[in-house]
């Protein structure tokens, strides 16, 4: 280990402590988390990421169709957000992703970047991404809306209904067997209900073929940084997919 990287180990090793991820300490290139409970035996990421050993379904088309929609998605004038974007955001990551992110909207650094979850709530979502054993391009992130609301309001129904098809062909596209709905719009996009995030966390529920767990938002946590409950129930959610990815 360098210098340089020992404060971003310590970080991460803070952070696996503080969401309940047991760990043990091994030579810097061997490292993974030890995941006690259901997630126990996911592979790593990398070379031996948990899709590597896949074959891949035979879809030649995905990578294109992939393209196709984030070309659309780029130059789309369905909903008023299209006027005060700097980039719409399609989303990123693995084609044949088994397991896909799925936000709010972009906020003020995504849309200045063209890419989902680059900011404060998109850092604590990749070190919970690589608790899991993931890296980022393991998995695919992207939001309800692709386009920044003003001032990162909650996107209304005219704009969430104007941008629905893409992520319908984008899941369509991907087939993951799981979606992580982050909060209570994207949540709400699977599975419409009046009830709260405290209550439909946790729960798995169905999406066509796709099993959907909904979980607390990111940013949610960031903004509730001294509530520590809340990282550890967002584990346990995770738990609970990576429980189902390491069936196979
Ligand atoms: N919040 C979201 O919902 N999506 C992003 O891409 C970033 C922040």
């Amino acid at each position: 280990m360098t210098g340089k990287n020992k404060p971003r180990l310590e970080r991460e090793l803070r952070f696996l402590s503080e969401i309940g991820a047991e760990f043990i300490f091994v030579p810097e290139g061997k490292r993974r988390p030890l995941i006690k409970g259901p997630g126990a035996g996911l592979p790593p990421s990398g070379a031996e990421s948990p899709r590597s050993h896949i074959q891949p379904t035979g879809n030649e088309e995905r990578p294109k169709v992939l393209q196709d929609i984030a070309q659309k998605i780029l130059i789309c004038t369905l909903c008023p957000l299209s006027q005060g974007r700097t980039n719409a955001v399609p989303g990123e990551g693995n084609n044949r992703a088994e397991v896909m992110f799925v936000g709010e909207g972009p906020g003020a650094d995504e849309d200045s970047q063209g890419r989902p979850f680059v900011g404060r709530a998109g850092q604590l979502l990749t070190r919970i991404i690589t608790a899991m054993g993931f890296k980022r391009e393991d998995v695919y992130i992207t939001n309800i809306v692709k386009c920044r609301p003003p001032k990162n309001r909650t996107p209304v129904r005219e704009e969430i209904d104007a941008c629905k098809p893409y992520l319908i062909s984008q899941i369509e596209a991907i087939a993951p067997r799981v979606i992580v709905s982050l909060g209570k719009v994207a949540t709400d996009f699977f599975h419409p209900s009046p009830t709260g995030m405290t209550k439909l966390r946790g729960q798995f529920v169905e999406y066509g073929k796709v099993l959907v767990m909904p979980t607390f938002h990111p940013s949610y946590i960031v903004r509730n940084e001294g509530n520590k409950e809340l990282k550890k129930l967002v584990w346990q959610d995770m738990k609970q997919v990576m429980a189902i990815l390491s069936k196979k």
